[in-house]
């Protein structure tokens, strides 16, 4: 303590002295964090939380003994994930103490981008931030600063914020990653959709690698699967760890998976192979689909992807004739094209022609409580439905949010507001979009690294550059923090308590969130206490009507303190029994366990979808006229070119967290794969420094040559070429790929575009 304290001192006294340097030299800050080690607390037993070194946000158990050490390990309670946690979730504790982390509030002093930095106090942070608010609110609007946040639990204190300030530009990361697919099942569901993997016979997966890009479920589950004799297609333009594992690899044209689903559609229809029933049964805009794909035959789609006709048709077939067993996987990512959305529904659309839905081996609906509890009696207990606290009414706002969501001519209309379309605010803070009256001045980042994940990093960088205010929430200078005006230092996940999480896979369940595990390092705070400290500041703490992180968890419970004590002890909580709608065998222990569910078995013993599934948008016709499906040709490079794509790495997944030390000791530098044949012809040998670039960007790394990657195609990792000099470890190491790619976004969903061509040459 003593030493925490005389730390302390120091730093206010770096911060009254007004010192202007680098963050190297302000011992303290960064410098001196090994010493804090001696200082963490925390309990003598595991407690239960969950992992943020990705976003897969497994559960875990999480243990701090004598002072000594941390030990992360999964959560045993959690069947899905089996207990484990790949290696970014242990090393977590390696975050926590990593000397390179920010600690106090730093304040800009150069340029933007400059690396000049004062300490300051957290009530000179929020005094700063409040007063330059304010400012843009008198010569702008309010509604000229865009918040972002990257999750739910940062989202609900910093969309708050934002709302009660007056702005209705809130985003997500969503249009980077996840946006596509979710649309796609809100337009065709109804609902969120998960897949069974455990128990397909068949699977297609479309260049998802879930071996390296890991969400630990769905390996496992992969692996299940093949344990037990399913087939798995990998369509991957390079030979991934996914395709590797595979039963057959076909490496696809880049960019071009939706001319092979819609010639898979064309021979599932042309060829009678389609559940005729389900789709008379459950579907509506059958006939529009067959005859918007009739012209896709796989012969001229063959040409567009470069996979063989026959394949197409076998694969069809094989699909077919697995269901309702077989997965056409929507994936978490496949090489990101302009025509994004409609991808995803087609994909989706292939699951639903066989009636693979709501089946053992299929898709199967997300049931969270307000889902699962249609299908109960008034008697029958409830899944909880989790509490918001009140808030009061949100100053009204009259101009459009830079997307128009909530316009009902939107090209966005289907995103939610809470997402937004992230990828547009570079745009909107450089030109004027159509429709919207207005440019952005201001931009409050919470988590989210734009600089790094956005595409184009130049035109990212570029309108940082531009703006009035930039605040960055982070607990590192991360790339986008390097341009900030001011960064907070956040807590890690090991640090803070969070709200409780309703979520449902085939029944609804519940997660604590996240729970401290140590006491905050240094000067670091949680979101929900920055929120709400900053919103005091401003005069708007009415918004924030609860005391503490724990007042809010008891609000949002009720009067459930059995759920609360459960949460906070297992971790994690489920409600009654799976339900699977058109599983007989599933319907009958759901009636079993809730008899009054007797009134919605129908006379197959199963239960009837609450929506139609629709195979054709009437929304997204009227708006876009693709309402259908259709494919759009389009010219990704030039023909003395080369495609260039990225993939996600085991241990170095994302970008908050490249910089960490034993990831980095695992992988410190990405080399970018080429096939053997084109770099004999460019003279590139294996381990050559080579140039890659483009018109957008020319990035140094070095040459992997290897047959696992298409003729015409190279590939980098994503993560790599960070900027900041702050991240010691990882800055200007391998390939920025962002940089790469080109600002233009995918229609209708606002999605970064993930193919691009590039010239390679020796360096
Ligand atoms: S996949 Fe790994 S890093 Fe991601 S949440 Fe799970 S354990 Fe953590």
């Amino acid at each position: 303590m003593t030493q925490m304290l005389s730390r302390r001192g120091f730093i206010k006294l770096s911060s009254t002295a007004a010192a202007v340097a680098s963050l190297s030299s302000i011992p303290g800050t960064l410098g001196a964090m090994e010493e804090s080690q001696k200082h963490y607390k925390g309990n003598a037993k595991f407690t239960p939380s969950i992992c943020e070194m990705c976003t897969s946000s497994c559960t875990i158990e999480a243990r701090v003994e004598d002072g000594k050490g941390v030990f992360i390990r999964g959560n045993p309670a959690d069947k899905g994930r089996g207990g484990k946690v790949c290696a970014r979730g242990g090393s977590g504790f390696n975050q926590l103490y990593d000397p390179q982390r920010l600690v106090h509030p730093i304040m800009r002093v150069g340029e933007r981008g400059e690396g000049k930095w004062k300490v300051v106090s957290w009530d000179e942070a929020y005094t700063f931030i409040a007063k330059k608010l304010d400012e843009i609110k008198q010569k702008h609007g309010a509604h000229t600063v865009a918040f972002t946040a990257r999750s739910g639990w940062n989202k609900t204190w910093f969309h708050n914020l934002a709302q009660a300030y007056g702005s209705p530009n809130i985003f997500g990361h969503e249009a980077t990653c996840p946006l596509a697919y979710d649309l796609a099942m809100d337009d065709i569901f109804e609902n969120g959709v998960s897949r069974d993997f455990a128990k397909a016979k068949y699977i297609i997966n479309p260049s998802h690698n879930v071996f390296e890009g890991i969400v630990i479920s769905y390996a496992r589950q992969y692996m299940e699967a093949l344990e037990h004799g399913a087939k798995v297609i990998s369509l991957d333009p390079r030979l991934s760890t996914m395709a590797a594992k595979a039963s057959e690899w076909h490496p696809i044209k880049p960019g071009h998976d939706l001319p092979f689903v819609l010639a898979f559609i064309h021979t599932l229809i042309n060829e009678n192979l389609y559940n005729k029933k389900f789709v008379e049964k459950y579907c509506e805009g059958f006939d529009e689909l067959k005859a918007s794909v009739a012209e896709y035959t796989p012969e001229k789609m063959a040409l567009e992807c470069d996979i063989p006709a026959d394949t197409i048709k076998r694969m069809a077939r094989e699909f077919a004739k697995a269901a309702p067993k077989a997965i056409f996987d929507f994936c978490h990512r496949v090489t990101l094209t302009p025509q994004e959305l409609e991808l995803r529904r087609a994909i989706m659309m292939c699951n639903v022609l066989v009636g693979a839905v709501e089946q053992e081996g299929g898709y199967y609906l997300n049931k969270g409580a307000g889902f699962y509890n249609k299908f109960l009696g008034e008697t029958d207990a409830k899944a909880p439905v989790l509490k918001k606290p009140k808030i009061p009414a949100y100053p009204k706002v009259e101009f459009p949010r830079i997307d128009r969501i909530g316009e009902k001519d939107s090209e966005f209309f289907l995103a939610k507001k809470g997402n937004g379309i992230v990828t547009l605010i570079p745009k909107a803070t450089l030109e004027d979009l159509p429709g919207v009256p207005y440019r952005l001045h201001g931009w409050f980042i919470a988590r989210n690294n734009p600089v790094m994940t956005q595409s184009n990093t130049e035109t990212v960088i570029k309108a940082i550059k531009a703006m009035d205010l930039v605040v960055v929430m982070d607990i590192q200078v991360s790339d986008t923090a390097w341009y900030a005006d001011i960064v907070l230092p956040d807590t890690t996940y090991l640090e803070r308590d969070e709200e409780f999480n309703a979520g449902g896979g085939k029944n609804p369940t519940y997660d604590v969130g996240r729970q401290k595990v140590v006491e905050p390092i240094g000067e670091s705070r949680p979101g929900w206490r920055v929120a709400k400290e900053l919103a005091e500041k401003m005069g708007l703490s009415a918004y924030f009507p609860y005391k503490d992180i724990e007042d809010y968890r008891l609000q949002q419970v009720g009067d459930n303190i059995d759920l609360l004590a459960r949460l906070k002890a297992t971790g994690m909580a489920s409600f009654g029994v799976p339900l699977l709608l058109q599983d007989k065998k599933s319907v009958a222990a759901f009636v079993a366990k809730y008899p009054s569910a007797a009134s919605k078995v129908n006379e197959e013993g199963t239960i009837d979808f609450p929506h139609k599934i629709k195979l054709f948008s009437p929304e997204l016709e009227t708006v876009s006229k693709k309402g259908a499906l259709s494919y759009e040709p389009y010219k990704y490079k030039e023909a003395d070119e080369l495609y260039f794509i990225n993939g996600k790495s085991a241990v170095r997944t994302n970008g908050h967290n490249g910089n960490n030390l034993w990831l980095n000791n695992l992988c410190d530098d990405a080399s970018v794969w080429i096939h053997p044949k084109t770099a004999a012809r460019l003279g590139i040998s294996n381990g050559d420094k080579i140039e890659v670039s483009n018109k957008y960007a020319t990035q140094k790394g070095k040459a992997l040559v290897t047959k696992g990657v298409r003729e015409d195609t190279v590939f980098a990792y994503f993560g790599f070429g960070h900027i900041s000099k702050e991240l010691k470890r990882a800055y200007g190491k391998g390939v920025n790929s962002n940089s790469l790619y080109s600002p233009h976004v995918s229609a209708n969903c606002g999605m970064n575009l993930h193919v691009v061509g590039v010239k390679v040459k020796k360096a």
